[in-house]
Formats: C-alpha cells, sequence, structure tokens
C-alpha cells in the first residue's frame, strides 16, 4: 500500500443517514474468522472497502463532506481506525471544529496496538464509542476473532473501562448467531462494565 491518492478507493461512505470513514484495512491483531474481508467479500452495501493506499488527513476530512449533512459522522472501515490514532485523532480534531457528531466503532484494541491507554485521547475528542466485544468471555473470543497477542480480550476490557471513565458514550456489541456466543452473558458484561450493549447481526459491519 502506497502513501498516494488513489482516487477510486472508498475513503468515504455513506450508511442510514451517516458518513463513515475508512482509514485502513489493517487490523494488527484480530484476524476474526467471521470477518467478510477473510472470506474475500470486501463490500459493504454497494461500497468496495479495499484501499491500496492511506488516506490523508486532508483526503479524509474532505470525504466527511458537510457535517450538517449527516446524523453523525463515524471512523468505521474494513479496519481497525486506532491502527492510525494519529490520523484520527486529527481527522476528529478538524470536524469537531466544523460541529461534527462523531462515533468511533472499534474492536477495542488501541491499547495494545499504541502501547498505552489511549482511550482518554480517544473520549477526548470522540464521545461515541461502539466496541465490538465479540463474546462473553476469552475462550469464545479467541475462537472467533483469533487474535495475535493472547492479552487482546482482557485489553479489550480495559479499554471499555477506560473509555467509560473517560466520559465516553460506550456501547459494546455481540453477533448474534455465532457459536458459543451468549447475548445474555455479554449483555451481563457490559452492565458490569457500565456501558449499553447492542446486539448486532453478521455482515452488519456498522
Ligand atoms: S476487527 Fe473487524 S475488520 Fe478486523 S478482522 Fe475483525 S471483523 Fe474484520
Amino acid at each position: 500500500m502506497s502513501g498516494t491518492e488513489n482516487c477510486e478507493d472508498t475513503v468515504g461512505y455513506t450508511l442510514h443517514g451517516s458518513r463513515y470513514l475508512n482509514l485502513t484495512n489493517r487490523c494488527g491483531i484480530l484476524r476474526c474468522a467471521f470477518c467478510p474481508k477473510f472470506n474475500g467479500a470486501w463490500s459493504v452495501k454497494e461500497y468496495d472497502m479495499r484501499l491500496h493506499h492511506y488516506p490523508s488527513a486532508d483526503e479524509l476530512v474532505e470525504a466527511a463532506g458537510n457535517p450538517a449533512d449527516y446524523k453523525e459522522i463515524v471512523f468505521c472501515g474494513m479496519g481497525e481506525s486506532t491502527m492510525r490514532l494519529e490520523v484520527m485523532l486529527e481527522v476528529a480534531r478538524r470536524l469537531r471544529e466544523k460541529g461534527a457528531r462523531l462515533r468511533l466503532n472499534t474492536n477495542g484494541l488501541g491499547n495494545l496496538i499504541n502501547g498505552r491507554d489511549v482511550a482518554p485521547e480517544i473520549a477526548a475528542l470522540i464521545p461515541t464509542i461502539s466496541v465490538s466485544l465479540n463474546a462473553q468471555d476469552e475462550e469464545t473470543y479467541n475462537r472467533h476473532c483469533r487474535p495475535k497477542d493472547p492479552r487482546a480480550y482482557a485489553s479489550v476490557l480495559e479499554f471499555v473501562e477506560s473509555a467509560r471513565k473517560a466520559g465516553a458514550d460506550v456501547t459494546v456489541t455481540a453477533i448474534d448467531g455465532l457459536p458459543g456466543v451468549n447475548i445474555a452473558a455479554c449483555q451481563a458484561v457490559a452492565d458490569r462494565l457500565g456501558v449499553r450493549f447492542r446486539r448486532r447481526v453478521l455482515d452488519d459491519l456498522v
């Protein structure tokens, strides 16, 4: 992947009245077995999410369009936005100046990826955060998300707690229908962490 611009890439896309930003295809730590990209499917609705370059902050701000036209601007592509933390935060800062309502959809591994607790700095700029919890326990999580780092599940829980303490409105999600995933038990984890819970269905990335 190069750093040069490629106009064919889907950097921004619109779903359900919100504008989404696609920062990267890389996830760093997870290789989720249910992820469409590992099954050769790179589409979200009519959008091809494959990136052939890393979109710059300028490009992302431009792709966000006019925030007044959308319910919210969401950092969410087919990859983990916190892999590009500095760019994401710069874009968030600039979009806030334009009055945007911001949300991050994340796998919750920003702390492990960046080697420190990044939740407070994210929460300071992006007030709404949706985290893929994916499972009620580490064993089930590891089966489906196949993390390269054994600390992944614990780190997701720490991220959620830190983001909540920093004042973010945090929702954790899990996919209904994956073998062994107990939605009621995932809800109980959310309750324990003091955050909201949302059940998702497979193939729904947002
Ligand atoms: S974190 Fe998301 S994009 Fe990354 S492999 Fe898992 S499902 Fe796919």
